[in-house]
């Protein structure tokens, strides 16, 4: 079976800002950083778990299309963080 990439299961979502506002507000332990989508271009403000590090995908929010994140943390825990084509 063949296996259509990617975008069915994806709603873009301009509500994210809020929903992040709403997980501060709740735990307070969410950290955000901003990022260029490698396809559309746009910037995307994602959200971290302070523990998060290494590599992971994550869609973007406005075109849908597959990140690669690579998480790393400096010395002081800031987290630096480079997005490439997942695909
Ligand atoms: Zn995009």
């Amino acid at each position: 079976m063949i296996r259509a990439a990617g975008r069915d299961g994806c709603t873009p979502a301009r509500k994210a800002g809020e929903a992040v506002a709403a997980a501060w507000d709740t735990a307070g332990v969410l950290e955000t950083v901003v990022v260029q989508c490698p396809y559309c271009g746009e910037q995307v403000e994602i959200a971290l778990d302070p523990e998060s590090e290494g590599r992971m995908v994550q869609d973007c929010e406005v075109c849908c299309q597959p990140w690669l994140l690579t998480v790393r943390r400096r010395r002081d825990g800031e987290p630096a963080v480079e997005v490439e084509r997942a695909q």
